[in-house]
């Protein structure tokens, strides 16, 4: 990844956050360094039979971060690039960000190195099953719950659930989220991040002299974050959509793109770009367009050191996972542009994992409404929380929301007390 971010273990990054926070709320000893260490890890590795009968060995991992505040919670990830800094990275944003939006769990993920569009569906559910009985030990409803992540899907998921049910002798929904809706997955929870996204930046428009009602948009990634965002700006919020992208490039119509035939073009043709009527842009010009709101929805470190300044958006709404470096949030910052950052710019997606668990531990679901109400609710208190907290400590969001999540964590530990 092309940016000043990419060379920096992000387990380092994970920890260096931990210290300006506990700095600024003044938390020391003992307790910072239980912050910055993970609770429990296991490393796996693994024989898995390929389709031309040779076996190989996958190495995966799991890491439980911090379980004071309940059950940990965490997607699985499969990329070539996985390493245990980046799971344990992974692992403490997941608790940072459950604490956010006071979900009532700790933060975990795992991992398997693999090369997942290289492998046949056959080698993936054979590999995943494999993982899942590797980790069962430590996964469960009350202790653990993965999710997806990068590269694993509702399909995995039910694989997933599949092996750890066989494994007890009985089916064990609440074991994983994301699941299919035949398996106990939840209504809402594929546009959870999306439309969690869009409720963040209504909350937070006024305060930025922004009105959604015709401002216009820009969405880098017109993938499941990114469109779902677009799509509930535009047909419930009635904002502009202007210009989105993928990984092919971008395209622009200052009159406003219908989100649904962007989609059904991006479906037929596969990329967004094409599409009738519009002008087509480069990435670079999707990041620098003068909209009122722009939402990087594809990848981590997108707005650096080196673009940060040519930035014009009045809103920067984090649907995607890190697209902003530590270098690039103090130009914005300094810029008087509002970050929305992603723990809870895209904590929709966990919060609705949140209701799928607990639909599945009562065995008793919810419609469609009752989840975006719930949904809204989390994310309209979780909003106002840490822009009370930016405002009180004049710092950015994303310091404000760490504050929140930290200081809840630290709450946690305290009044449980080290143990013996
Ligand atoms: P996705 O694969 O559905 O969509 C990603 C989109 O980004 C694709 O359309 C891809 O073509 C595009 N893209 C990739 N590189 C690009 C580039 N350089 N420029 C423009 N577009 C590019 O993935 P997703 O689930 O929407 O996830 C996107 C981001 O949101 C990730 O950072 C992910 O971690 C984060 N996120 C997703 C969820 C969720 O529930 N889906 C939850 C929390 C965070």
């Amino acid at each position: 990844m092309p940016s000043e971010g990419s060379s920096i273990n992000p387990f380092e990054t994970a920890k260096k956050q931990v210290d300006i926070v506990c700095d600024l709320i003044g938390i020391n000893g003992g307790i910072r360094e239980m912050l910055k260490h993970p609770k429990r890890e296991l490393s796996v590795n693994f024989p898995v039979r390929m389709d031309d009968g040779s076996y190989r060995v996958f190495s995966g991992f799991r890491v439980q971060y911090n379980m004071a505040r309940g059950p940990c919670k965490g997607g699985i990830r499969y990329h070539p690039n996985v390493s245990l800094d980046e799971v344990r990275a992974l692992a403490a944003w997941m608790t940072w960000k459950c604490a956010v939006v006071n979900l009532p769990y700790g933060g975990a993920k795992g991992g398997v190195i693999c090369d997942p569009k290289h492998m046949s569906q056959g080698e993936l559910e054979r590999m995943t099953r494999r993982y899942a009985s590797e980790i069962a030990p430590l996964i469960g409803p009350e202790m653990d719950i993965p999710a997806p992540d990068v590269y694993t899907d509702s399909q995995t998921m039910a694989w997933i659930m599949d092996t750890y049910s066989v494994l007890k002798g009985y089916s064990v929904p609440g074991v994983i989220t994301g699941k299919p809706i035949s398996l106990g997955g939840s209504e809402g929870r594929g546009e959870a991040t999306g439309r969690g996204c869009a409720y963040v930046i209504r909350e937070a428009a006024p305060h930025s002299k922004v009105k959604v009602k015709g401002a216009s948009v820009a969405v880098q990634g017109f993938g499941n974050a990114g469109s779902v965002a677009a799509k509930i700006l535009q047909e419930e919020q009635g904002a502009k959509i202007v210009a989105v992208s993928d990984t092919r490039g971008g395209i622009y119509n200052p009159a406003g793109l219908s989100v649904a035939a962007v989609e059904a073009h991006k479906k037929k043709t596969g990329s967004v770009v094409g599409f009738a009527g519009t002008k087509p842009l480069t990435h670079d010009e999707l990041l620098a367009m003068d909209v009122d709101i722009l939402i990087p929805a594809a990848l981590e470190n997108q707005i650096t050191g080196k673009n940060a300044h040519a930035i014009r958006a009045k809103i920067v709404a984090e649907a995607a996972n890190g697209p902003t470096t530590p270098e690039a949030d103090q130009i914005l910052y300094d810029r008087k542009i509002t970050v929305l950052p992603d723990v809870l710019a895209n904590a929709g997606g966990v919060t609705v994992s949140y209701f799928e668990w607990a639909q599945d531990i009562q065995g008793f679901f919810w419609t469609l409404k009752e989840v975006n109400d719930r949904l809204e609710r989390v994310m309209v208190r979780s909003y106002g929380e840490v822009h009370a907290e930016a405002m009180q400590r004049k710092v950015h969001n994303r310091t404000a929301a760490y504050v929140v999540a930290i200081q809840r964590v630290v709450d946690a530990i305290k009044m449980r007390g080290i143990y013996p």
